[in-house]
């Protein structure tokens, strides 16, 4: 996954050092050397992603992350600060700012693309919500990216020091929820089962191999989508390269830091919940393709896809199964006599009444106009016939009532019913069958249900 890598810093030798690093792992290069021109590089939205260095003459890093994380254009960029090593307290300021995570000088190379991966991973999540957001015209999707806190998540811990166990909990209790276990068995189970954000796996664990269990979770089916974070001892350089080969999401070195720790975690909650938003967009998109939006049944394109592996699926071929061809009688005078908003409230109408008289392996289909398909498999003509006369009499039962209250509307239906015979060859000639009954029970006086000849 390539990106642009905003780097800021007032020495030049620091940006070269950095440039060449992040060149060598592909990744794009803009450089600013003052806080304006970062500020600038992001309004024009030329970088995915900015290394931040805290110490500035003029405007300092701090006061850069400030304005990036106040301006919507530019609030959703993820930023790493650039910290020196013996000022802990820079980090909680980066916080306060609103940093998304932090690296320390001398820069070591793991970290760093550690850190760049995991954010861009972040903002490619984020981009893709914003474009899909804006694609719908639903809300304001900056605003949205923005807001995500990345609180209130559910943690994991699998530590089993009961000591280092109760400070993990202590520093991030303050905004999640947090359990401990400390078996890769019981993270297992707990993880399979639960809604846990983030899992963060302990490598020294006193009998088990806390990779191993990474590993696991990075490809059960249950686990993969759940964020994963290694804690590590700084001289166990192998085996974080190992997990981060292995997909596990990003790590943390002991002695933990804790506002390393929040910030961490939150960029994989903040992560996990965008993907997860993503994943239910492309859903509802998926069902906007096969719905029909006035009446909430299955479209056109749904109903001839499904017919048409009714008769080419080897094992459904053969099978018996009928269809109905509805149609409301005088539908145009209701339109007329009533309005058009009027004649929409019958048709959802008229569905909901056409499913509560079909079962859910029934097929209900929006077919056009004031036409609905019902197909009704592994069932013969005489029984799909007194499911049309179910539907018939329901219809006619009781008036529609529409327009809140004040239009109440006798309607009729007319239904034709066929059932597939040894010839069909496409469901074209079972649909012809079924409009041509449907034909005949208008001719014949409409409000009745016709079967075609077996
Ligand atoms: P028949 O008993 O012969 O079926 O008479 P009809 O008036 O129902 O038949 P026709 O097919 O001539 O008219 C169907 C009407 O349905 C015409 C069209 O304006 C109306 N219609 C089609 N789709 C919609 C819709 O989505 N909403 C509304 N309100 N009307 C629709
Ligand atoms: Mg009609
Ligand atoms: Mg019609």
């Amino acid at each position: 996954m390539s990106a642009r890598v905003l780097i800021v810093d007032d020495l030049f030798p620091n940006i070269k050092l950095l440039e060449t690093k992040l060149t060598l792992e592909y990744f794009d290069v803009v450089s600013a050397m003052n806080g304006p021109d970062a500020l600038a590089i992001c309004e024009k939205g030329l970088c995915d992603i900015v290394l931040l260095d805290v110490m500035m003459p003029g405007m300092d890093g701090f006061e850069v992350c400030r304005r990036i994380k106040a301006t919507p254009t530019t609030a959703h960029l993820p930023v790493v600060m650039v910290t020196a090593l013996d000022q802990p307290s820079d980090r909680l300021r980066g916080l306060d700012a609103g940093a998304d995570d932090f690296l320390t000088k001398p820069i070591d190379d793991t970290a760093l693309m550690a850190r760049v991966r995991s954010l861009v991973r972040l903002k490619a999540v984020t981009d893709e919500l914003r474009s899909r957001a804006m694609a719908s015209r639903v809300g304001d999707p900056l605003a949205a990216a923005a807001a995500e806190t990345g609180h209130n998540a559910n943690v994991l811990i699998v530590e089993d020091r009961r000591s280092a166990a109760d400070r993990l909990s202590a520093a991030l209790g303050q905004y999640h929820c947090v359990e401990t276990v400390a078996t890769p068995q019981e993270a297992l189970e707990r993880v399979k089962a639960g809604e846990y954000d983030v899992v963060l796996v302990s490598l020294d664990l006193q009998d088990h191999d806390g990779l191993r269990l990474c590993s696991q979770l990075r490809s059960l089916d249950r686990t993969r989508t759940v964020p994963v974070v290694m804690l590590a001892d700084a001289g166990d350089r192998a085996r974080i390269m190992r997990g981060l080969d292995l997909g596990v999401h990003d790590y943390l070195v002991r002695p933990i830091d804790r506002n390393e720790l929040v910030a961490r975690v939150r960029t994989q909650v903040k992560r996990k919940r965008f993907s997860h938003s993503l994943r239910e967009s492309v859903q509802a998109s998926m069902d906007l393709a096969v719905t029909d939006g006035l009446t909430g049944l299955h479209n056109r394109r749904y109903l001839d896809s499904y017919l048409a592996g009714l008769f080419s699926e080897p094992s459904l071929r053969d099978r018996p199964v009928s269809l109905l061809i509805l149609d409301i009688d005088r539908f145009k005078s209701i339109n007329d006599r009533f309005g058009h908003d009027a004649g929409d409230e019958v048709l959802k109408e008229f569905a909901t009444r056409i499913r509560s008289q079909t079962r859910g392996i029934d097929v209900v289909a929006r077919f056009g106009g004031e036409e609905i398909v019902v197909v009704v498999p592994d069932t013969a003509l005489e029984a799909a016939r007194q499911v049309a006369e179910r539907i018939r009499e329901r219809i006619e039962a009781a008036p529609f009532v529409v327009q809140r209250g004040t239009c109440s509307i006798d309607v009729t239906v007319s239904i034709g019913v066929a059932a597939r015979q040894a010839g069909d060859g496409e469901p074209g000639a079972l649909l012809k069958r079924a409009d041509l009954a449907l034909y005949e029970a208008k001719q014949t006086g409409r409000n009745r249900v016709v079967a075609a000849a077996a």
